[in-house]
């Protein structure tokens, strides 16, 4: 029986998933895929592997979250005000 962080790592090796699309996946709230998420990406960079991620973008005016750091993702865009966002989207590279 593999742990939760290692069924997310062979998920997002072999595909581009969102936190949401992760939760459901593996049956856990969103937020418990962001903290799995953090612990993944230093665990990864001490193995010399990357954990991914496209960043979050406006569907409104394409604005891009691109210096955005966590792995939550942005409530609102903070040049047109939308909430209609595109999830960031994550994925492991190197092995
Ligand atoms: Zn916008």
């Amino acid at each position: 029986m593999k742990t939760l962080r290692q069924q997310i790592i062979t998920l997002l090796t072999a595909t581009e998933l969102s936190a949401p699309e992760l939760a459901s996946a593996l049956q856990i709230k969103e937020k418990e895929v962001c903290e799995h998420l953090g612990h993944i990406d230093r665990s990864l960079s001490a193995a010399g592997r990357k954990l991914n991620m496209r960043p979050s973008s406006c569907r409104k005016c394409g604005y891009v979250f691109a210096g955005r750091k966590r792995f939550t993702r942005p409530s609102r865009c903070p040049r047109c005000k939308s909430t209609y966002l595109e999830q960031p989207l994550f994925r492991i590279s190197g092995d």
